[in-house]
């Protein structure tokens, strides 16, 4: 039997890491299900995930019953047709590709695989939070640079920032929950300052609905030239409207950076009908631009409804609005539950009076822009 003190030494020493034990948790939002039973309602207009509301393409659902039929099966570990098609899409070879149970799984993987206790990361702030979660849980420093007054990337900090020794630089453009992007030029500049040994990784959730402004960074044409590690990473989760499969995926700069990755990868991360839907999804480019006309289009719409209101909205190149209110973001959060809206209130201190709001259907945004005109904030 333990006595006493070393009962109480065991209370105020967890046995996990202390890593871990500090680690704040990771908001992921409220699903339509607990929004309906807490508040009593039946339809609810979902903006807090930044999905694609207009799903995925019918390509997906169409193949979708036969997939009833493999279930008993284990997916193909290396998922290879998967893996094949995205780099024909993408110009490289299969063997730089690897797959993940969603991009944010491959966050996960890169911190394990490249970063130990001390070393250094910078991204920025405020950012998704996995960039800065999995980097502590292995016991790395943080260092996350501020975003500019005016919502954008603060190149001059962020080129700074990485001229300290620096083992990973990674942040997303465009950015999340911003909505801000980085342009080519910017981006070369920032990776001309990084050390050599500087494993850079660019997240592109987003990347879809960025593609068409000729600035926007092409990081893979950056990348391609610089002799150095990097990963980009990309998710089926957004444009492509299959974020309940959990799927995605990240390019790297060479074989050896996708076999590190792979080595600490679990062997059968993304499941069978995640692979299938994903490679149907990837085939039918012309609906996902489809889809993103209309959300670019109806962006515009929610921004300057918001701005009529009075309220500063930062310039996006998402499926999301970033828009600063002037009362806490969790009051208007609640308030928007109560008539069945979720969005997602930042809960980062200095960005308490921000919100992200995604572009819904023309109807959920309807819904919503009425009722923030009604709050009269
Ligand atoms: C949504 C999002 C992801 C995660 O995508 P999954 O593929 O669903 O895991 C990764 N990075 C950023 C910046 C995101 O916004």
């Amino acid at each position: 039997m333990p006595d006493s003190v070393s009962l109480s030494l065991l209370a105020r020493h967890p046995l996990c890491r202390p890593e871990v034990s500090g680690l704040p948790r990771y908001n992921a939002g409220l699903s339509e299900d607990e929004v309906r039973r807490r508040y009593g309602l039946h339809n609810i207009v979902k903006l807090g995930s930044n999905e694609n509301p207009y799903g995925p393409s019918p390509n997906v659902i169409a193949g979708w019953a036969a997939l009833a039929d493999r279930l008993g099966r284990y997916p193909d570990a290396a998922a290879e047709k998967l893996r094949h098609d995205i780099a024909s899409v993408n110009g490289l070879e299969s063997s730089r590709v690897l797959v993940g149970n969603g991009s944010e799984q491959i966050i996960r993987l890169i911190a394990e695989a490249y970063l130990s206790p001390g070393e250094r990361v910078v991204t920025v702030r405020p950012a998704f939070g996995l960039h800065e979660i999995y980097p502590r849980m292995m016991g790395a420093e943080v260092d996350a640079v501020p975003v500019s007054s005016d919502a954008t990337f603060d190149l001059a900090a962020l080129q700074d920032a990485v001229k300290r020794p620096t083992k990973l630089l990674m942040f997303a453009n465009p950015s999340n929950p911003v909505g801000c992007m980085m342009t080519g030029a910017a981006l070369q500049d920032l990776v001309d300052a990084c050390p050599s040994h500087t494993l850079i990784v660019v997240d592109e959730a987003y990347r879809e609905y960025a593609e068409e402004d000729p600035d926007y960074a092409d990081a893979q044409a950056i990348l391609e030239k610089q002799s150095r590690s990097w990963v980009i990473l990309r998710t089926f989760s957004k444009a492509y409207g299959l974020a309940a499969l959990r799927i995605g995926y990240a390019l790297t700069s060479s074989v050896e950076v996708a076999k590190t990755l792979d080595t600490v990868r679990d062997p059968f991360n993304t499941n069978m009908p995640a692979q299938v839907a994903a490679c149907a999804a990837l085939a039918d480019d012309a609906y996902m631009k489809d889809c993103i006309r209309k959300t670019v289009s109806e962006r515009k719409r929610v921004a300057e409804g918001l701005r009529s209101m009075g309220l500063f909205v930062a310039p996006t190149w998402t499926n999301f609005v970033f828009v600063r209110v002037p009362v806490p973001a969790d009051h208007l959060a609640t308030e928007l539950l109560k008539r069945g809206i979720i969005i997602k209130p930042w809960k980062e201190k200095r960005f308490e009076n921000w919100a992200r709001i995604s572009i819904g259907l023309p109807t959920e945004n309807d819904t919503l822009l009425r009722a923030v005109a009604d709050l009269a904030l």
